[in-house]
C-alpha cells in the first residue's frame, strides 16, 4: 500500500479557488476523487460526472458531509449529445465552469492480437472521444466567460512500447495530441489546455486494470503479495513510493490556480521518475 507522503498535507491556501465551478468527469472514485475532495476544500464547487450513481452518491455525501460544496450528475462521456446537455445544465445552474477536469476513463489489459473491436472502440470512445466531446462542449462557455481550464488526464504507458495496452495507449497519445492542438487553437480565447500524466497509483480501478489475463505471463504486480508490491513501490520507483490521488489532485489544482495563468499545452509526468527508470516489459 502506499506509504504515507507529505503530498497528503495541505499546501494551497484556503479559499484559493472560492467561487470557481469545476467538472470532474470520473471524479467518484480513484484520482479523480481525490482531485473532486482537493478543488472542494480549495472552496470550489464541484460537480462529479460518472454513470454510477453508487460511485456519485458516496463522493458528493462525504465531500458535503465535511462542509465543503458538491453535486453530481449521471453522464457516460461517450454519449455526445448527453455531454452538451450536462454542460450546459452544469453552466445554467452555476452561472459558469471554470475549470474541466477530463478523468474518466476504462482501461484493461488485453493481448492485441485478438482485442475485439468493441473493446478497442470502448476504450477509444471513453478515454478520447469523452475528453473530446466534454472539452469541446464547455469551449462556447469558457469563451463566452473570458477564459477557463482544462486539465485531462494521459498516462505514460505510450511513451514506449507497452505490451497488452494498445487501445488506452491510443487514446491517450490522442489525448496528448488534442492538448497541445487545443491549447493553441484557444489560447486567444485564454482557455489554458493542460494535461497530466500520472505514473502508478493503486486505485481499485487500476488494481483491475492492471490484472493481466491468466495466460497473458505478465505478472499482476497488484494482486502479488504486499511485501513485493512495496519493494517495486521501493526499487521501481525512484522516489521510492506509489503515487496517491492527492499527488495528481495537487498538480490540478496548481494548473487550476493562478500560477497556472502562463501554462498552456503542457503535459506533466507526476510518476515519482518512474517512466524513466523502468526497464522495457
Ligand atoms: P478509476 O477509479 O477506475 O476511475 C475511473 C472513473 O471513470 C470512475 O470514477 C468511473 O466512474 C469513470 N468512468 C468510467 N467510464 C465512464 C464513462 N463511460 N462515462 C463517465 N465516467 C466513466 O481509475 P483511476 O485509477 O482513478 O484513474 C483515473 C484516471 O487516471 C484515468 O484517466 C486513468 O487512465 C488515469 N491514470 C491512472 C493511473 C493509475 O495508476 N491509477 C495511471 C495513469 C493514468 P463510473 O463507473 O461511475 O462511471
Amino acid at each position: 500500500m502506499p506509504d504515507a507522503t507529505p503530498a497528503d498535507a495541505p499546501v494551497f491556501r484556503p479559499g484559493l479557488l472560492d467561487g470557481q465551478v469545476a467538472l470532474v468527469t470520473g471524479g467518484g472514485t480513484g484520482i479523480g476523487l481525490g482531485i473532486s475532495e482537493l478543488l472542494a476544500e480549495l472552496g470550489a464547487h464541484v460537480v462529479i460526472a460518472s454513470r454510477k450513481a453508487e460511485h456519485l452518491d458516496a463522493a458528493v455525501g462525504a465531500i458535503t458531509a465535511r462542509g465543503h460544496r458538491a453535486s453530481a450528475v449521471a453522464l457516460d462521456v461517450r454519449d455526445h449529445e448527453r455531454v452538451k446537455a450536462v454542460v450546459q445544465e452544469v453552466a445554467a445552474t452555476h452561472g459558469r465552469i471554470d475549470l474541466l477536469v477530463n478523468n474518466a476513463a476504462g482501461n484493461f489489459y488485453a493481448p492485441s492480437a485478438t482485442l475485439s473491436p468493441n473493446a478497442w472502440k470502448s476504450v477509444l470512445e471513453i478515454d478520447l472521444y469523452g475528453t473530446f466531446y466534454c472539452t469541446q462542449a464547455v469551449y462556447p462557455i469558457m469563451a463566452a466567460q473570458g477564459g477557463g481550464r482544462v486539465v485531462s488526464t494521459s498516462m505514460t504507458l505510450h511513451y514506449r512500447g507497452w505490451p497488452l495496452m494498445a487501445h488506452a495507449t491510443a487514446a491517450k497519445a490522442g489525448i496528448d495530441a488534442l492538448t497541445r492542438t487545443l491549447a493553441v487553437e484557444w489560447a486567444p480565447q485564454r482557455i489554458r489546455v493542460n494535461a497530466i500524466a500520472p505514473g502508478p497509483i493503486p486505485t481499485e480501478g487500476v488494481r483491475k486494470a492492471f490484472a493481466p489475463p491468466a495466460d497473458s505471463g505478465v505478472p499482476d504486480l497488484f494482486a502479488a503479495a504486499e511485501e513485493k508490491m512495496a519493494e517495486y513501490a521501493r526499487t521501481g520507483i525512484p522516489l521510492g513510493r506509489w503515487g496517491t490521488p492527492r499527488d495528481i489532485a495537487n498538480m490540478v489544482a496548481f494548473l487550476a490556480s493562478p500560477a497556472g495563468d502562463w501554462i498552456t499545452g503542457a503535459i506533466f509526468v507526476v510518476d515519482g521518475g518512474e517512466w524513466l527508470a523502468k526497464p522495457p516489459m
